[in-house]
C-alpha cells in the first residue's frame, strides 16, 4: 500500500471515529493524564476528562467524541495506549497533546482561565464568550444547537478575563490567534463586545497585528461588518448552516425572522468584500438537506471568497434534534472531498482554508492535505 493509499484508509477511520465516536477504557483515561497533564476533551467529559484528541500513525488528527458503544477504542496495555476496532489493533503508542499550563491558573477576578480561554488547535485560543442565545428565549433556536440549552446561569465574560486569559497563552506559546464564538445577544450587544473585548485584547497584548475571528449572526445592518474589521478582527464567520431556502426557515427559525436567507448571503458577499477573499467562514449543519444542495452553496460561497464549513452533525441532548443520527461515514467522506475540491477550483488555498477555520480534524483539510501531499508523512 503506498503512504497516500495508507492516508486515505486512515481518513476512512477517522471518519468512522468522526460519526461513531470512541470508547476510551476507564484505564486508559487514568493513565493518560488528561486534564492534568494531557489536554482533555469539551465540558461533556468535565466529570471523567478524556484526551482532546490523538494523531494516527500519518499525522491526521483525530478529536475524540467519547460513546461507550463504539466499535473503537482507546485502551491502555503493556505501558501503551492502543486504538483498536471490534478488538483488534488499529493503532499502537497513541500519543496525546500537552495540557497548556496555564489551564492551571486563575484570572485576577478568579476564574479559572481555561474555562475562559481553551487551545483548540492550530494556535487557536478560542472564546466561547456567552452560553445566551436572544432566540431561545422566543422559542426560535436553531433546531440543532444546544446553546443555553439546560443552562442554569446565564453567563459573558468580561473582556478584562479574555484579555488575560489570552496573554497566557500567547505567552506561554501554545495560542497565536483568537477565536470569539457565540450565541446572539439581546439587542445584538455581541457587537459592542466584541469591540470591546478585542480592544482590550490588543492593550493587554500591546500589539494590533492579530489573527481574530468574530462569529456573528448575519446583520442586517452591514455597517456592522465594517466595525468589526476596523476593530480589529481580520476574520469573520457568519453561518446559513442549510442552503435550501425552505430546510433553513424551518431549521433556523430565529435565522429566519431576523435576518432572512437572501440578507443573510448579501452579508457573506459583503464580507467577503470587507475581510478580504478567503478572510469570511460560513459553516453548515450537514445531512439535513440533500449532499447536492449544501455542495452548491459551498460552490456559490466559494465563487465569491467565502469559505464553506461543512460540520459533521451530532444530536445535541435537550434539542428538538436530540437522537436524530448523522449521515453515514461514507455520506459525509464524499461531502467533504467535493468541497475540498471545490473550494481549490475556487481559489482558495490551503493557507486561507485552515487560516478561517482553524481545526485540526475537519476532514476536507484531509483531503486537501492528502491529494497535494502535505501531511508531513507525505512530503
Ligand atoms: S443563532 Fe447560533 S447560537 Fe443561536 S440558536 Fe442558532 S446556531 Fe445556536
Amino acid at each position: 500500500m503506498s503512504l497516500q493509499e495508507q492516508a486515505y484508509a486512515e481518513l476512512r477511520e477517522k471518519a468512522n471515529m468522526s460519526v461513531y465516536g470512541v470508547r476510551v477504557s476507564d484505564e486508559a483515561r487514568e493513565k493518560s493524564g488528561a486534564g492534568v497533564t494531557v489536554k482533555e476533551g469539551g465540558r461533556e467529559t468535565r466529570e471523567k476528562p478524556v484526551p482532546a484528541a490523538f494523531r494516527t500513525p500519518l499525522g491526521l488528527n483525530v478529536s475524540v467524541t467519547p460513546n461507550p458503544d463504539s466499535d473503537y477504542a482507546i485502551e491502555y496495555s503493556g505501558g501503551r495506549f492502543l486504538l483498536t476496532r471490534k478488538g483488534h489493533l488499529l493503532y499502537d503508542r497513541l500519543e496525546f497533546e500537552k495540557r497548556p499550563l496555564y489551564y492551571d491558573r486563575k484570572t485576577s477576578d478568579g476564574k479559572w482561565m481555561k474555562d475562559v480561554v481553551s487551545i483548540v488547535t492550530n494556535g487557536c485560543a478560542a472564546v466561547w464568550y456567552s452560553n445566551e442565545c436572544a432566540f431561545r428565549r422566543r422559542d426560535e433556536s436553531c433546531l440543532f444547537c444546544a446553546t443555553g440549552v439546560g443552562e442554569g446561569n446565564i453567563f459573558l465574560k468580561k473582556s478584562a478575563q479574555i484579555a488575560e486569559s489570552v496573554k497566557a497563552a500567547f505567552d506561554e506559546g501554545v495560542g497565536w490567534r483568537i477565536d470569539f464564538t457565540g450565541g446572539v445577544i439581546p439587542q445584538r450587544r455581541e457587537i459592542d463586545y466584541y469591540t470591546d473585548a478585542i480592544r482590550a485584547i490588543r492593550e493587554t497584548l500591546g500589539r494590533s497585528d492579530l489573527i481574530a475571528a468574530a462569529c456573528i449572526a448575519a446583520p442586517r445592518d452591514l455597517a456592522v461588518v465594517k466595525q468589526l474589521k476596523e476593530a480589529g478582527f481580520s476574520i469573520i464567520t457568519m453561518n446559513i448552516e442549510i442552503w435550501d431556502k425552505n430546510i433553513f426557515r424551518a431549521l433556523c427559525p430565529g435565522k429566519e425572522r431576523t435576518v432572512g436567507w437572501d440578507n443573510w448571503v448579501r452579508a457573506l458577499e459583503f464580507a467577503a468584500g470587507v475581510f478580504g477573499f478567503g478572510q469570511v467562514r460560513c459553516n453548515f449543519v450537514t445531512g439535513f438537506e440533500p449532499r447536492r444542495k449544501t455542495l452548491e452553496g459551498i460552490e456559490y460561497l466559494a465563487s465569491v471568497g467565502v469559505i464553506g464549513n461543512a460540520n459533521i452533525f451530532h444530536s445535541a441532548p435537550g434539542t428538538p434534534l436530540e437522537g436524530h443520527r448523522c449521515p453515514t461515514p461514507e455520506w459525509n467522506l464524499e461531502l467533504h472531498e467535493k468541497a475540498a475540491d471545490i473550494l481549490r477550483a475556487g481559489g482558495i488555498t490551503f493557507e486561507q482554508a485552515t487560516n478561517c477555520h482553524p481545526v485540526a480534524d475537519a476532514l476536507y483539510h484531509d483531503f486537501w492535505r492528502i491529494k497535494e501531499g502535505l501531511l508531513p508523512a507525505l512530503l
